[in-house]
């Protein structure tokens, strides 16, 4: 028997952990190059729960991976709120599930960490992908590092800011659950999701908020969630400004949200970067294949950026309409 090939992956979130397991599980020798000091992501983000529009059943299935330990469907449990008043949905259109994100035993990184771990993957933590790795990298690297704004500029690949402020609280552990907000802070709105004990809060702002819009919300939450912010906390990322592109690029196949896997209303990019990962792993040995699957997947992503830039893009809580099919 030949020697097994070596793929390298970068970043060890939810689309690079996935490519490695269906990498190593098809026979490849798999390394994850992570540059926190654990799995679980930016420690400033995390221990968080958060929201996600899924199909469960049909991503386990696609993507070869049970993930249902780690989420709820909460499509019946999900309040959304227009101008502080409920609306009368009887439930959110396509499922509405939530998960824990972080380093905890509970989280989705550290579930799919251990089955990377029994699939043989090997990772090497505190350890960045930089600029100069680029000449050196191997052919088919997987690149999935998600919203961290470096790899944006390594690559020349133009991104938007992802920002705003985010708080965490207290939660009974049995309840699982979501809201989102919509109207009364201009184009700014925002979502919370239980799950495992956190409650977790996430305004949406690309800029600085005055002190009185954050109160503004602070009471909101105080009305509706029973919950009281402390403080907030703001935060940073990138997105593709494109969107979904060709995801093998140079020698590079760029997974999860730098591939431009992401949802465009509330940016939603868990179901996104699970279904990249496995698509990613297809481009290591059929890239054309694996940009069909891609295409297919985020079509309607791209339709909702050209309705966007057209100034048709209608109310945003119309999410299950320009979700992808699975
Ligand atoms: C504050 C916040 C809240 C969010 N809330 C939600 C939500 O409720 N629901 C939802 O669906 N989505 C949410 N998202 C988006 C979602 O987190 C991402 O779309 C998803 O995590 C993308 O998965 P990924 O695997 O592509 O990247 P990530 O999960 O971001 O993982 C990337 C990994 O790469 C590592 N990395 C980064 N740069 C390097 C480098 N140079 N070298 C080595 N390693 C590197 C990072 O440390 C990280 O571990 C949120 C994002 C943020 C920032």
């Amino acid at each position: 028997m030949g020697k097994a090939e070596e793929v390298l992956v970068v970043g060890a979130g939810p689309a690079g952990l996935v490519a490695s397991i269906v990498l190593a599980r098809e026979g490849f020798l798999v390394t994850v190059m992570e540059k926190e000091a654990q799995v679980g992501g930016n420690p400033d983000w995390h221990p968080s729960a958060h929201a996600t529009p899924l199909k469960g059943p049909e991503t386990w299935e696609y993507i070869g991976i049970d993930c249902s330990p780690c989420f709820r469907d909460v499509s019946e449990k999900c309040d959304v709120f227009m101008n502080q008043n409920k609306l009368n949905l009887s439930r959110v259109p396509q499922g509405l599930w939530v998960c824990e994100r972080g380093s905890r035993e509970s989280s989705l990184d550290s579930y799919l960490f251990r089955i990377a771990l029994a699939a043989g993957v090997r990772f090497q933590f505190g350890r960045a992908f930089l600029a100069e790795d680029l000449q050196q990298a191997p052919a088919k690297t997987v690149l999935a590092t998600g919203l961290t704004p470096g790899m944006y500029s390594f690559l020349d690949k133009p991104s938007s800011r992802y920002a705003g402020y985010h708080a965490f609280s207290d939660h009974p552990r049995d309840d699982a659950r979501a809201s989102i907000y919509f109207g009364g802070l201009g184009k700014e709105y925002g979502y919370t999701s239980a799950l495992n004990g956190i409650w977790y809060v996430l305004l949406f702002s690309r800029g600085e908020l005055p002190a009185e819009n954050l109160d503004y919300f602070r009471g909101m939450m105080e009305k509706f969630e029973g919950k009281h912010v402390a403080g907030w906390r703001q935060f940073f990322g990138a997105t593709p400004k494109l969107g979904p592109e060709l995801i093998c690029r140079d020698r590079f196949i760029l997974s999860g949200t730098l591939a431009g896997f992401i949802e465009t209303n509330l940016g939603f990019g868990i179901t996104g970067a699970l279904i990249s990962g496995k698509i990613a792993a297809l481009a290591v040995t059929d890239p054309k294949q694996a940009q069909a699957e891609f295409e297919g997947f985020t079509a309607g992503i791209k339709q909702r950026i050209a309705e966007k830039k057209k100034g048709q893009a209608g109310i945003a809580f119309q999410m299950g309409k320009i979700w992808f099919k699975i």
